[in-house]
């Protein structure tokens, strides 16, 4: 470990902040990993544009302009960027809706859909555009590491994590990424 605290930050895309969660399972752990190591922009700070740091997680794909942009900071600012669970990795659950144009998926949630009332669909300027479909991020910025499941485990973030901490080559065991 270094002298030195790293830099971490995380974000939530096109996702369900279940990923968050698992992290923080790694419950009293997250007491040694602040010794050597501090948050920069989370969900768990205040802190609203990611600065210069090691390692940045991102959480689900990108399903409009606003996660783009968001993604190419944290690739502008994040040494190391990691693909945190399957729906940053190949779109997840949100990618469903490739399967059925936008249009009718926007018609079926604002206007036709059960329980609508004042049928429209939002149009104020400040919404970020929808992409048409939901993407993983390896196809807008170039990604270091992958770490898989629906969540990925908080052994697999701890492991991973003190790997890289510790200048190690991160490597996930069989038992930690088997979903057999
Ligand atoms: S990978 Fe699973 S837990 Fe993580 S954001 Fe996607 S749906 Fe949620």
């Amino acid at each position: 470990m270094t002298d030195k605290k790293l830099k971490i930050a995380t974000v939530s895309l096109a996702g369900c902040f279940g990923c968050h969660m698992s992290f923080l399972d790694i419950d009293e752990r997250i007491m040694e990993l602040a010794e050597v190591a501090e948050f920069d922009r989370s969900p768990l700070t205040d802190i609203e544009h990611c600065g210069n740091c090691d390692i940045g997680l991102i959480e689900g794909g990108i399903c409009n302009s606003e996660n783009v942009h968001t993604l190419r900071e944290f690739r502008r600012h994040c040494k190391i960027l990691v693909a945190v669970g399957a729906c940053a990795i190949n779109g997840g659950l949100p990618a469903y809706r490739n399967y059925i144009p936008l249009e009718e998926c926007l018609g079926e949630s604002y206007l036709d859909g059960i329980g609508v009332e004042n049928p429209q669909i939002p149009s104020d300027p400040e919404l970020p555009l929808l992409l048409n479909k939901v993407r993983p991020i390896h196809e807008i910025v170039k990604i270091d590491y992958s770490l898989p499941g629906c969540p990925p485990s908080a052994d697999v973030f701890w492991k991973f994590l003190t790997d890289l901490l510790a200048g190690r080559e991160p490597v996930l065991p069989y038992e930690l990424i088997h979903y057999d």
